[in-house]
């Protein structure tokens, strides 16, 4: 069921937006197109913004100064509204504040949120939450940051609108924000394309290091904590790398995977056509979508790999016969 944004902050005095761990484009895009908005059409709200340090990429969007990094010491929020996260876990740091909150509301995309929230809005066919988020506020009122921050989350969720995930209604809307004035092509140059240095560094090595396995329709590359300190990567820095072991020819499934700390490695599935990587994810604790999914495993390189080609072979096996 759809929310109507007047109706949940009927009576409301004080908001927390949040969003997952490690945030992304349209987690960022999301939050702060939200904020940005409440601040504007409910300047008697009080309403702040709580999420894990960001990309550098994306401090080019405004107020992102003003996102919180850790909970303050104050009276529970009356409203406390979870973006795109298919979890509570997932909220990270901010999940303190979400128990104490008055009324939880949650609007995502994520085919694995099991509707955690008081009021729940999941729509898994939607691209992203920006999107999302674009359907729940008053078009008239959309400013020119606000369309910059839903514009960036459309684009890295969609992959610059290419991936399947991308509907008539996406295009649409993303015609709508260019509308509004914003600079389209410098968005998704600087905030998806642009590497540093060290970046394409990381995913150099990834690539040169990358196999195939499973008849060759899985490509599998590895990067340990010891690399990401060679180069002195953030964790970061490693994203962008499994879309591109994806764009291998003949290869159905990517897996990406980064030591977080030892024997703990995050994992991220993509995959073209058949393959439905959320099941996979979900599996192992994690979620998402049917072509782009993860999760954070236990275990040594080699057990972690073993364990997700097998759930892998599952559904390739089973597509094959
Ligand atoms: P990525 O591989 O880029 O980290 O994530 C791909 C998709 O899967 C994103 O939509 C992300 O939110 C979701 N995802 C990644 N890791 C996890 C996880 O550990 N748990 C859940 N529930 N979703 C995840
Ligand atoms: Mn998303």
């Amino acid at each position: 069921m759809t929310v109507v944004l007047a109706d949940i902050l009927k009576g409301k005095r004080s908001v927390a937006i949040s969003g997952h761990v490690r945030p992304d484009g349209d987690c960022v895009g999301a939050c702060l197109g939200l904020y940005m908005y409440l601040l504007k059409e409910y300047p008697d709200l009080e309403v702040d913004v709580y999420l894990e340090e960001i990309p550098q990429a994306f401090h080019i969007l405004d107020k992102v100064e003003e996102i919180k990094h850790q909970i303050p010491v104050k009276n529970p929020y009356d409203l406390f509204i979870c973006l795109d996260c298919g979890d509570k876990s997932r909220l990270g740091f901010s999940e303190t504040l979400y128990e104490q909150a008055g009324h939880t509301v949650c609007i995502d995309h994520h085919i694995s949120n099991q509707a955690f929230a008081d009021e729940n809005y999941i729509v898994p066919d939607a691209s992203s939450t920006s999107e999302l988020i674009y359907t729940l506020l008053d078009k008239e009122k959309i400013t020119g940051p606000i369309a910059e921050a839903l514009y960036m989350g459309i684009v890295h969720d969609t992959g610059v609108f290419q991936y399947s995930c991308t509907s008539p209604s996406t295009m649409e809307i993303g015609a709508e924000l260019l509308r509004k004035g914003i600079n389209g092509s410098k968005i998704i140059d600087q905030t998806y394309y642009e590497k540093t240095y060290i970046q394409n560094q990381l995913l150099g090595k990834a690539l040169l290091e990358s196999f195939l396995i499973l008849d060759k329709q899985c490509i599998v590359a590895v990067l340990e904590k010891k690399d990401l300190v060679f180069f002195e990567a953030e964790a970061s820095d490693t994203e962008g790398i499994v879309s591109q072991l994806r764009l291998t020819k003949g290869v159905e499934v990517a897996l990406f995977m980064y030591e977080v700390e030892t024997h703990l490695y995050k994992v991220s599935l993509r995959s073209k056509e058949k393959v439905d990587v959320s099941v996979i994810a979900k599996f192992f604790g994690g979620g998402g979508h049917a072509r782009a999914a993860g999760a954070t495993i236990t275990g040594t390189k080699y057990d972690v790999i073993n364990q997700v080609t097998e759930q892998i072979s599952f559904q390739i096996g089973k597509e094959s016969k």
